[in-house]
């Protein structure tokens, strides 16, 4: 038995992951999309798709009433969640069920074993498997509580027995501290889960997280895909994860992956879910029981050579697991990167994708959830898309993952891409000595104070100005260089200016001037935003995108924001002597007219010439009166953004 059609109830790169396999499997698939996401690449994939509402998660994604409606509509015979949303919602589960569709994750009742921390705990202990030392006893007085954390010793942890995603959670280090902090901690946990309830742990300084991938049929087999590694986190959220992981020798693997077996099967789980611990030295705790597939489950993929969500999706049509403990082992080493749409510090941030190229190669997977020119929407987790390296070793795994990284290029959108970049470039990290406060001991969450511009970015930046201003076989036929021995560009980023003088030397290679710097740029292509180029023989590569007012340039990875002066602004720092004004072009464009000339007296405010950009047409005024002392462009000309138009020289 299998699916004829299968809806999945999510979005973003988890949805198109899952509709990934079920086109292998021969499924039909049915997207849902909200308002924000009419444009989304989950909608475009799938087989049929169906508005469930605006954009805010609650009355959409979470709208468990209007999901039931397309399942029935749309015929579907089985739901997957993906994660988040209401993958851990067992009231959905029940809903899909009674819509008569099959519910691809773990029965109802095992999930809300699940759902509270407090009682997963409990379970743990009937199994055997150790827990954090801590307090989640029925009697939650503010006195109780205190006491309690007195017992365990601080610092202790007050967690919220509903949290997830990293959230309700709130270390205290010292006892005059600890009242407080439950109150604060309860309010936060109403708020964010509709559900208060608090337990206290003991809290572990510098763990490990270590967690086990498990999976169970319908027949009683409950088997481990063994462990990922995910220390590496910001907020409690992970960023990196991997496996195997660099601290486990095979006993103590052994060890944790058979207590994860025991756990599952104390609960009745079935599908796969993730048991999570943390490691501090040789002792591991149970921490709590995702009941869903996990985001980093590429991660396990990779190294033990199977498709998760096909074999998700084998089990919730009853079928036994395909799989036995013996013949599963895993092989060479795999790293998860996840790429997030948010500034530097964590901001989630949106916008139009004007450039989004992941990395190619033997050994790298990306899940993406969206392409260029796509929207990202502000309303749901910015997680846009993930990098998943595999090598035969971990050293050669992060060898591989500094390399796809630096060819990751995203522009328009802010991503933690630095932030990645940070880490994988860490000695620390290379030798896995990966803890859960990493991120803090390295000072690697900090952005760092202000990255220069490197004069190499300018240039690019400049080339692609150019190589973008022509057109045909010869773009520099129709160019700026028809009349001009050379092109002057100015762009700012800050308070600083970056003025390039270019000389065509002939083809596709022109002199690039900057700040006494000198280099020969020869662009060998520009498509797509992706330009690439020899610089003094050198061969680069950049995501170029020329926007009104901007051009953004990714260089390695990082990526840099120029600004061209706007007209009539005037760029006071212009030239050596600060009399001499330069009207700067503020996007490409085309003169349709010259009204002054070289030489001629003008008053502020009188028109020089016109310039049609972005279809329309923007006269070009004296900033203040004196001498046109330049004019470089003649009618018909093609402008590259940020040229220089004219200059005037004041008059004493
Ligand atoms: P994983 O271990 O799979 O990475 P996370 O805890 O990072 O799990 O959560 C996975 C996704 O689900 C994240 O995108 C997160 O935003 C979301 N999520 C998980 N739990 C919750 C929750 N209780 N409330 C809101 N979002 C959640
Ligand atoms: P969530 O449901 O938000 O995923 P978890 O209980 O899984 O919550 O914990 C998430 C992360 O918080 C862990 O990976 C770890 O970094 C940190 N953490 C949780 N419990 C403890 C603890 N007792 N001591 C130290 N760190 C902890
Ligand atoms: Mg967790």
């Amino acid at each position: 038995m299998s699916f004829g059609k299968l809806l999945v109830a999510n979005r973003g790169e988890i949805a198109v992951r899952i509709f990934r396999a079920c086109r292998e499997l021969g499924i039909r698939t049915v997207a849902v999309y909200s308002e924000a996401d009419e444009g989304s690449m989950h909608r475009r994939m799938a087989d049929e798709a169906y508005p469930i509402g605006p954009a805010p998660a609650s009355e959409s994604y979470l709208n468990i009433e209007r999901l039931v409606e397309v399942i029935l509509e749309s015929g579907a015979e089985a739901v997957h969640p993906g994660y988040g949303f209401l993958a851990e919602s067992a009231a959905f589960a029940r809903a899909v069920r009674e819509a008569g569709a099959v519910w691809v994750g773990p029965p109802p009742e095992a999930m809300e074993a699940m759902a509270l921390k407090v009682r997963a705990k409990e379970i743990a202990r009937r199994a055997g498997v150790p827990t954090v030392p801590g307090y989640d006893g029925e009697d939650a007085s503010e006195e109780r509580l205190a006491a309690e954390a007195r017992r365990i010793g601080y610092p202790v942890l007050i967690k919220a027995s509903a949290g997830g995603g990293g959230r309700g959670m709130r270390a205290v280090a010292r006892p005059q501290d600890f009242l407080e902090a439950v109150r604060a901690a309860r309010r936060e946990a109403l708020s964010a889960f509709g559900d208060g309830s608090v337990f206290l742990e003991k809290f572990i300084e510098h763990p490990r997280h270590i967690e086990v991938q498990v999976i169970g049929d319908e027949h009683g087999k409950v088997l481990h895909l063994f462990e990922r590694e995910c220390s590496i986190q910001r907020r409690h959220q992970k960023v990196i994860e991997e496996a195997p992981s660099p601290a486990l020798e095979p006993e103590l693997r052994e060890e944790i992956c058979s207590a994860a077996v025991r756990l599952a099967r104390e609960a009745g789980y079935r599908n796969a879910g993730t048991v999570e611990f943390l490691l501090d030295g040789e002792a591991f705790y149970f921490l709590e029981m995702n009941a869903r597939l996990q985001v980093e489950h590429p991660v396990t993929e990779m190294v033990t050579g199977t498709d998760l969500v096909q074999l998700q999706l084998a089990v919730a049509a009853g079928e036994p697991l395909p799989l036995s403990q013996e013949a599963l082992s895993f092989r060479g080493h795999a790293i998860e990167a996840r790429i997030y749409a948010e500034g530097e510090g964590g901001l989630p941030a949106g916008g139009r994708l004007l450039l989004f190229a992941p990395p190619e190669g033997p050994g790298i997977r990306n899940d993406v959830g969206v392409e260029s020119g796509d929207q990202v929407p502000v309303h749901y987790d910015p997680m846009i898309s993930k990098l998943i390296v595999f090598a035969p070793t971990r050293r050669m795994a992060v060898r591989r993952l500094r390399r796809a990284l630096e060819d990751y290029t995203v522009l328009g959108v802010p991503t933690n891409l630095p932030l990645l970049r940070r880490i994988a470039e860490n000695a620390a990290f290379e030798a896995g000595e990966t803890t859960t406060d990493f991120l803090e001991r390295h000072r690697l969450a900090e952005p760092p104070v202000e990255i220069p511009v490197p004069e190499e970015a300018v240039m690019l930046a400049a080339a692609g100005e150019l190589a973008s201003c022509g057109r045909g076989d010869d773009p520099f036929a129709a160019g700026p260089w028809r009349h001009l021995g050379s092109v002057r560009l100015r762009y700012r980023t800050g308070d600083s200016w970056h003025r390039v003088e270019a000389e065509r030397l002939g083809g596709r290679r022109f002199r690039l001037v900057q700040g006494g710097e000198e280099a020969e740029v020869e662009v060998l292509a520009f498509r797509n935003g992706e330009l690439h180029a020899t610089v003094d023989g050198r061969p680069v590569r950049a995501g170029i995108a020329l926007e009104d007012g901007a051009v953004r340039v990714s260089l390695g990875g990082t990526v840099y924001e120029l600004f061209r002066p706007r007209p009539p602004e005037v760029d006071e720092a212009g030239g050596a002597a600060a009399e001499a004004a330069g009207l700067v072009a503020p996007m490409p464009g085309t003169v349709v007219k010259v009204v002054a000339e070289e030489g001629q007296r003008v008053e502020e405010g009188q028109p020089l010439l016109v310039l049609e950009a972005m279809k329309m047409e923007q006269p070009v005024t004296a900033p203040h009166a004196g001498v046109v002392r330049s004019l470089p462009y003649k009618e018909g000309d093609l402008v590259p953004g940020g040229a220089v138009l004219a200059e005037i020289e004041r008059e004493d």
